[in-house]
């Protein structure tokens, strides 16, 4: 698709320190131009040297978030989907590495024809054909790109020179946004601009000047404070934007059309709104049900990470608490989420019985070795106790391994991704991938993306989906070996999802009968629940937690 003729951009970016909400507010204002009828597509540039974020620690970095297409990026597009409704495309995601590698590519392929290649312009330019390529591909009308970093880095300012050359030459096609801090020391308690003026002062030596900043801080911001930010900034007043702390992040752009923002960027842009209703109606519904849910359900997520303390686990399990979260708003519970260590389990300092407290169990996706036998008594438990249980791609494998031991009596069941000599290898590695390792191929090697699955009628995967065929993300490297699922099956486990050539083992589950929710996914279910289109199957799991939660 070609780029539309006046294709915007904006360029959102950050001032004074990070950690304020750039991606929330990136999301927000993607959402408000749907909201006045544009399409939009959201992209994330990364400054560092890594070419994508799959072989990043998640406890260090957030959460890896795939896409459709199977790239692995930062968490960040995990928001940018959340918010549109929309799956995004390679093309929005950027890493200083992707640009770099492409560059080095074409100058060992002679592309640049004997020229002395450079930071600048041969970078700069690599960085514009990728913002004009997204624009492209997502055949959009607004490109909202979040730079990211804070300004006055050195990793980003490549990307900042390539918007302010797009903006010479597109002057009216082409924002600025900064969002920055202003802090409230304790011991003057009076909230302070100078950090952003000299943000934006920063920004001004690049050649860039913002047209909205947004004021983010601990409460809203004065008229005093708005009129300083707007002489010294030479930003309008009225764009300036407060933007408070607030308990629910599904307010912020409804906070921020009470600051008209929505008008700001069309006056902006040189656009005029396309809809005559009020476009936030169904976002508010949403929004609202997130303060009306005040009953709490009690879900524990038992995993092997967790002993990096609840700050952390928030950013490495993103989708997996937004899934949960939206699901349970949509049913009107408000689910409380108890982080619990599985290698507690293992070395008796907690007892699974623990469990019984809970309404409901979820594991989360993961990889090696520890604590897992941790997650195998946890699982049990929930299995014998009827407690209702949600495993995410490693949650499945495992509940096949805990079915294979201790139903089947295949006592020894293991995956080869942690006793590559098991006698019972029920999880095994797929051939094509045992070699790409072997090979020492581990970036973007894994099984990526979006994959078909068929559904076994008669099952809770059908019943709750509503059709045959769904699509689903992935990324692993290991399966159900074929050898084992006849001895599942007779055992009483049922794959209620396989991929279309019946090979791959896509989703397990009890039988209603047997238990009142136990299922699996080999996929990441998460990737895809968005608050105006909850995931069915987190829907129908947080329906048989609020039911357990109703017998206590
Ligand atoms: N470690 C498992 C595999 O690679 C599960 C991966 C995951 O949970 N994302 O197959």
């Amino acid at each position: 698709m070609a780029r539309k003729k006046n294709h915007k951009y904006i360029f959102v970016i950050g001032g004074v320190m990070s950690g304020v909400g750039k991606g929330i507010a990136t999301s927000s204002i993607g959402y408000l131009l749907q909201a006045k009828g544009f399409s939009v597509n959201l992209v994330k540039v990364d400054p560092y040297l890594n070419v994508d974020a799959g072989t990043m620690n998640p406890t260090e970095h957030g959460e890896v978030f795939v896409l459709k297409s199977g790239l692995e990026t930062d968490q960040d597009m995990g928001n940018y989907e959340r918010f549109l409704d929309r799956d995004l495309s390679s093309e929005d995601y950027m890493t200083s590495g992707q640009v770099y590698l492409t560059v080095l590519k074409k100058e060992r392929a002679l592309e640049y024809k004997g020229k002395c290649v450079e930071a600048i312009p041969h970078v700069t330019e690599e960085i514009r054909r990728r913002f004009t390529r997204s624009a492209e591909v997502s055949g959009s009308d607004i490109t909202v790109v979040e730079i990211g970093g804070t300004v006055g880095d050195y990793q980003n300012m490549m990307f900042i020179e390539a918007a302010r050359i797009l903006n010479l030459k597109n002057p009216d096609d082409v924002a600025f946004i900064l969002v920055s801090y202003l802090p409230v020391p304790g011991n003057i308690g009076e909230m302070k601009t100078k950090p952003t003026q000299n943000a934006v002062r920063q920004l001004n030596s690049y050649g860039v000047q913002p047209d909205i900043i947004i004021a983010r801080s601990a409460s809203p911001l004065d008229e005093k404070r708005k009129e300083k930010l707007s002489i010294s900034c030479s930003v309008p007043e009225e764009n300036v934007i407060s933007a408070p702390d607030i308990s629910s992040i599904y307010d912020v752009p409804i906070n921020f059309e009470k600051e008209k923002m929505g008008d700001i960027l069309m006056k902006t842009l040189r656009l005029t709104t396309r809809v005559k209703k009020d476009g936030l109606a169904t976002w508010k519904k949403f929004a609202g049900s997130v303060h009306a849910a005040t009953e709490e359900v009690k879900i524990a997520v038992v995993g092997k990470y967790f002993d990096t303390g609840d700050f952390v686990l928030s950013d490495a399990y993103l989708s997996v608490i937004e899934a949960v979260k939206i699901s349970s708003y949509k049913v009107g519970r408000k689910p409380k989420l108890t982080w619990i260590n599985s290698k507690e389990f293992e070395k008796g300092t907690m007892d699974v019985s623990i469990l019984k407290e809970f309404d409901g169990v979820l594991v989360p996706g993961g990889f090696g070795e520890s604590g897992i036998e941790g997650i195998l008594l946890a699982i049990r438990y929930v299995r014998e106790n009827k407690i209702p249980y949600f495993g995410l791609c490693y949650g499945m494998q495992l509940a096949c391994i805990e079915y294979a031991r201790n139903v089947v009596g295949l006592a020894e069941a293991n995956t080869t991704e942690i006793n590559k000599n098991t006698l019972y290898p029920v999880i095994d590695i797929m051939p094509e991938q045992k070699k790409l390792l072997a090979d020492g191929k581990y970036g973007a090697t894994m099984r990526l993306g979006v994959y078909p699955a068929h559904l076994k009628f008669k099952t809770i995967a059908r019943e709750v989906y509503g059709k045959d065929v769904i699509e689903e993300r992935h990324r692993h490297r290991y399966e159900v070996n074929p050898e084992y699922i006849g001895h599942l099956e007779k055992a009483g486990l049922v794959f209620s999802g396989t991929s279309p050539d019946g090979i791959l083992m896509e989703i397990a589950e009890l039988p209603k009968k047997v238990h009142p929710f136990f299922l699996g996914t080999q996929f990441h279910p998460e990737l895809q629940a968005r608050p105006l289109n909850p995931h069915p199957l987190f829907t129908a799991f947080i329906k048989a937690v609020v039911e357990r939660s109703k017998k206590k």
